[in-house]
């Protein structure tokens, strides 16, 4: 099994963190400050049944200059060249514009997208159903995972998933 996954998700969310974890190094860029990571950055992920290249893909966002309409057709065509998409969200922030204008781009994304709902270690339990219900209102996900990139929960589910799926 092989292939290539893009990550993609609003400034601050835990991308950064989340590949760190998986790929084991400091990869990419981590900074509470917005925009950190500006290109993408590939991490391999190899075990002996699996070789996953990661792609922490620029920040979409609302283009308000030339460049930022540049970085979305590179977030985009990047998007459109992988095997699966992993959108993360923050589960303690509310969905906002940034989260809606990167799910209208993401309908001309033929590969499954996965919904990674991060931070969960900063929400109550009861407060993650509305939050899942939500974005699954607006996009038809593959598959939706709660996790937390810091403390680890289910993101070693979303690899066997991912494995499973190259
Ligand atoms: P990115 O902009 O999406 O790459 O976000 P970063 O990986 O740089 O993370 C932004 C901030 O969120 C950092 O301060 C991280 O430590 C924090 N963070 C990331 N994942 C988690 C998580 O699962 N739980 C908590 N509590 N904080 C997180
Ligand atoms: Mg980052």
């Amino acid at each position: 099994h092989s292939g290539f996954v893009a990550i993609i998700g609003r400034p601050n969310v835990g991308k950064s963190t989340f590949m760190n974890r998986i790929l084991g190094e400091k990869i990419a860029i981590m900074s509470p400050k917005a925009q950190t990571t500006r290109n993408k950055i590939n991490g391999i992920y190899t075990t002996d049944d699996v070789q996953i290249v990661f792609v922490d893909t620029p920040g979409i966002h609302k283009p308000k200059n030339e460049l930022d309409e540049y970085m979305d057709k590179a977030a985009l065509s990047t998007l459109n060249q992988v095997d699966a998409v992993l959108f993360m969200v923050a589960a303690d922030e509310k969905m906002g514009p940034g989260d809606q204008y990167i799910m209208h781009q993401l309908a001309e994304v033929k590969q499954p997208v996965y919904l990674l709902i991060n931070k969960i270690d900063l929400v109550h339990p009861d407060d993650l159903l509305p939050v899942i219900e939500q974005y699954q209102s607006l996009y038809n996900f593959a598959e939706v995972f709660p996790i937390s990139a810091t403390m680890g929960n289910n993101v070693d589910d979303l690899l066997k998933k991912l494995e499973s799926q190259l």
